[in-house]
């Protein structure tokens, strides 16, 4: 049977596995399983060579039920509204999940950065972000950081935003520089949350994290800072990849010096004592610990037979299909799933947001502090619920969170 790879359709699939374990009934169902709002705007951008390109952007809020709806902003080539429609869905359920005051939305726009200069990526900043203005505000929707996007992308983000009301607005993005009212630790805090799922998933699974072999797919954001954190407390990073291709040395390499590689020649490739192999092979690598933290759909019915991690960590969005999911549980592997293990991020932009909202910062030991209580406690709930309903955790993770925005959902009541 071929598998559809909409990830709008996969994130329905996920939520109806959830609904019938939580016997939720068909309206409810139906309020929950779709975006409670989508907007596509058009960009109109003066390019440098004096030309207009209008790029096509989405800001979609799934579901507001707990809280203002929170998610990030994606620049990629393949962005589509389904997949912003997807991460959405995922933004709600995740919040969910750790439990934190607010909804779920995502945007993206349909570009490609590297073929950018850094005015044209300004100007197509600041003009979509006016462009989805009238659905955003510290209390209403708070965007963030995603893949190609940063901290400067937010600065520019804040300032469109103050500039139009008439005052500086701290709260209405998160993961902004922390010279603006970023968080210490925000930068860090997806692949921290991840590290600390990993170390809970070691000590159900009696697996000693000092020495286990990891291989990280994706050098970004969260997979850079993840080799780095999961080096920091012993485990042994073997492979390390990015779009241009992955490096492997069965005996460990050094994120650090993989870092600076980066820095320098643009890529991962070519990292001195390292072999070259192709982004497929990295996941098929021999390890204990697999790190998926790039793009949806890496891991399939095609090459999940062919995983031969015990834990895989989602740090990336969606990159485990369903059929892979049944798989993998077949074969014994333990998946913390992306709601849970890459719930870090959402969790320190929380953070952010409220000490934006009190003019009152915390230093990085206090918001690291909050950050592993927030995520120990997700992952104690999501493993209890996993044993209650024997479930794998991606679909305890889901009746955790579904279950919560249910309940506020219900006690709320169907507007008018
Ligand atoms: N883009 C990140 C995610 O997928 C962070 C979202 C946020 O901080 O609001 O979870």
């Amino acid at each position: 049977m071929k598998e559809d790879l909409n990830p709008f359709v996969i994130s329905q699939l996920q939520f109806d596995r959830a609904a019938d374990h939580l016997k939720l009934d068909a309206g409810l169902r139906n309020v929950l399983r779709r975006p409670k709002r989508s907007l596509i705007v058009s960009i109109p951008v003066r390019m440098d060579d004096g030309s207009v390109h209008v790029f096509e952007g989405y800001r979609v809020q799934h579901n507001i039920a707990r809280g203002p709806a929170k998610g990030g902003i994606r620049y990629h080539p393949n962005v589509s509204l389904d997949e912003v429609k997807a991460l959405a869905a995922w933004m709600a359920w995740k919040t969910a999940v750790v439990n934190i005051p607010f909804g779920g939305g995502k945007g993206g726009v349909i570009c490609d950065t590297r073929k950018m200069s850094r005015s044209e990526l300004e100007r197509m900043t600041r003009r979509f972000f006016f462009e989805i203005l009238p659905i955003i505000g510290p209390d209403r929707d708070i965007p963030a950081p995603d893949m190609y996007t940063n901290a400067q992308t937010m600065a520019w983000m804040m300032d469109t935003y103050s500039m139009t009301v008439g005052y500086s607005s701290l709260g209405v993005v998160t993961g902004k520089p922390v010279s603006l009212g970023g968080s210490e630790g925000r930068n860090e805090a997806t692949a921290r949350g991840c590290l600390f799922t990993i170390q809970e998933a070691c000590r159900v699974k009696r697996m000693p994290l000092k020495g286990a072999k990891v291989a990280i797919q994706g050098f970004g954001n969260a997979g850079s800072i993840a080799a780095r954190l999961l080096h920091q407390v012993g485990a042994k990073i073997i492979a390390v990849s990015d779009t241009r291709g992955g490096v492997v040395n069965p005996r460990g390499l050094d994120p650090i010096k993989a870092i600076r590689h980066k820095e320098r020649s643009g890529s991962v490739v070519g990292l001195p004592g390292t072999s070259r192999i192709r982004n497929e092979e990295l996941l098929e690598l021999k390890c204990e610990i697999l790190v998926p933290a790039a793009l949806e759909n890496v891991i399939t019915a095609q090459n999940a037979a062919n995983i031969k991690a015990r834990i895989i960590a989602e740090a990336a969005n969606g990159p485990v299909t369903p059929m892979a999911d049944e798989i993998l549980t077949r074969k014994g592997v333990f998946l913390l799933p992306d709601i849970l293990a890459n719930a870090g991020g959402v969790t320190v932009s929380y953070f952010e947001w409220v000490q934006d909202l009190q003019s009152f910062f915390w230093e990085e030991h206090e918001v690291n502090a909050k950050l592993e209580k927030v995520m120990k406690r997700a992952f104690r709930e999501v493993h209890e619920t996993s044993l209650k309903y024997r479930v794998h955790m991606r679909t305890a993770a889901s009746i955790l969170a579904i279950g919560r925005v249910a309940d506020a959902t219900i006690v709320r009541g169907l507007f008018p």
